[in-house]
């Protein structure tokens, strides 16, 4: 103030280069308070999910993996992908460590992801039929790995009940059923192909099967996508679950189902009054409360909450809150991606916009442009921080001083934001530092995974019948 008071342009430009350097320091001192709470929340949640020692909020289910792949898998198989937004069928082949795929994705819509259990799963069916007429082998009978993406609590490799729906899923009289019998009950009303199903996963264990074929260090899955979640190799005497008689091996892959960690408030001194909006406008209020800071399907929807609160204030779009502003849904992913890639002049964010139908001046767009960035860095650094929680416990279950390790990773958030995958990663240094994490961006990780589950699954079956 006394700087700018002399009137000296210079002077001004001075307090606003220290005021600036201050807020970046304090949001800096801000941010690494969140990122070490985050970090050792997690790590509580972990520990308490693996005792299930109540209250815990993250699952941490068996997958009845024991096994990566060891190279030797070899055949076709199909495998089904159930994600966030698509279905996915694809036929793959192994052969001496090489893998060839086929694939075809159908959309879900929207009135099937909330409707009837009985209508998703048939529809799932008949993508499955359209596609085994397109491949030619409907009367093959494929071993099959189902990649489903949401917590199921397994009881067998090719067994588990939906513990309850997140996303954009809803469909009624699924959550505490076996997945794969309401798949192989749409099959059986078809009657008009049969699949062997030998494999439910998750799409994160998926994601690390498939990168462990290539990498073998390859021992943790991270999808930041539509959701979040993350696994890893864990030792079985840290599990505290019954898994039958399975104690004679080491390691078991837990799916963590992360994205709950916060449910039980842990996390609140961190969310925001836009968040609560967020979440209380989901189909599933109050659950998984950390999905909802760090994952797609919900970044936009931060972003426009802030966006709506400024222009109510008026300091944006000339305080005017056009129709489309007021939809929920309209900032995807993929806008906010462009919104923030490095490559686009201002004019370009405009048009962005204006495609969204937000008419913007220059100076509105820079503020979208922040927000967009604020909303998508803080949640690199969450993730960053969880997956910091993750490897230390990895690298002190092994009593190790140093950890090297591989992570798989998949989801368009990763994959196709400009800045996400790269702050991730730092934010992981700068926590864990007694780690060296290299990150594997995964193809077709999921869908070739459940392949790979499913050869590995029969592999084992014939070792069994020895
Ligand atoms: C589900 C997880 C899944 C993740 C990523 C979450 O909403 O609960 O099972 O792995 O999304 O797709
Ligand atoms: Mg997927």
């Amino acid at each position: 103030f006394v700087l700018s008071d002399s009137g000296s342009s210079k002077g001004a430009a001075l307090v606003s280069a220290v005021a600036q350097r201050l807020t970046s320091q304090s949001r800096k001192v801000i941010e690494m308070f969140h990122q070490q709470l985050v970090k050792d929340r997690m790590r509580a949640g972990l520990e308490a999910g693996l005792r299930s020692q109540g209250p815990f909020t993250i699952k941490m289910l068996p997958s009845f993996i024991f096994h990566k792949p060891n190279g030797k898998e070899h055949g076709k198989f199909l495998a089904l992908d159930l994600g966030g937004t698509n279905f996915r069928a694809l036929l793959v082949r192994f052969k001496k460590q090489k893998s060839r795929i086929y694939h075809k994705i159908y959309t879900i819509p929207l009135e099937i992801m909330q409707g009837t259990g009985e209508e998703l799963f048939d529809h799932l069916a008949q993508c499955v039929c359209d596609f085994l007429d397109y491949m030619g082998v409907k009367n093959a009978r494929l071993p099959t790995g189902f990649t489903f993406s949401f917590p199921c609590e397994q009881t067998a490799i090719d067994t588990g009940k939906l513990v309850t729906w997140t996303k954009g899923f809803n469909a009624t009289d699924c959550e505490g059923h076996d997945v794969v019998g309401l798949l192989r009950e749409a099959i059986k009303r078809r009657n008009d192909f049969d699949l062997d199903i030998v494999a439910l996963i998750n799409d994160t264990v998926g994601t690390m099967m498939s990168c462990a074929y290539e990498d073998p260090r390859c021992e943790i899955g991270l999808i930041a996508g539509t959701g979040t979640n993350l696994c890893y190799m864990e030792e079985l005497k840290n599990n505290g679950k019954e898994t039958d008689g399975e104690t004679r091996r080491s390691n078991m892959c837990i799916n963590t189902e992360w994205g709950g960690l916060g449910d039980d408030g842990s996390l609140d001194n961190i969310i925001t009054a836009f968040d609560t909006e967020v979440d209380q406008n989901s189909v599933n209020p109050g659950k998984q409360r950390f999905e909802k800071l760090t994952s797609g399907m919900y970044l936009g929807e931060i972003v426009r909450q802030v966006l709506l609160d400024l222009t109510r204030r008026g300091l944006l779009f000339r305080g005017h809150i056009s129709e489309c502003l007021k939809k929920p849904g309209i900032f995807e992913t993929r806008y906010l991606s462009q919104i923030e890639s490095d490559h686009l002049a201002l004019l370009q964010v405009r048009s962005v916009l204006q495609k969204l139908g937000l008419d913007s001046t220059c100076h509105d767009s820079i503020i979208v442009k922040q927000v967009c960035g604020a909303v998508s860095r803080r949640a690199a650094q969450l993730c960053g921080a969880g997956m910091a929680a993750v490897v230390d416990k990895i690298r002190q279950n092994r009593g190790l001083d140093h950890l090297n390790t591989t992570v798989g990773v998949d989801g368009a958030l990763y994959k196709l934001h400009p800045h996400f995958s790269q702050i991730l990663q730092e934010t992981v240094k700068v926590l864990a530092p007694q780690c060296d994490v290299t990150f594997f961006p995964s193809e077709e990780g999921s869908g070739k995974g459940a392949a790979l589950v499913a050869a590995v699954a029969r592999q084992n079956q014939e070792i069994y019948l020895l």
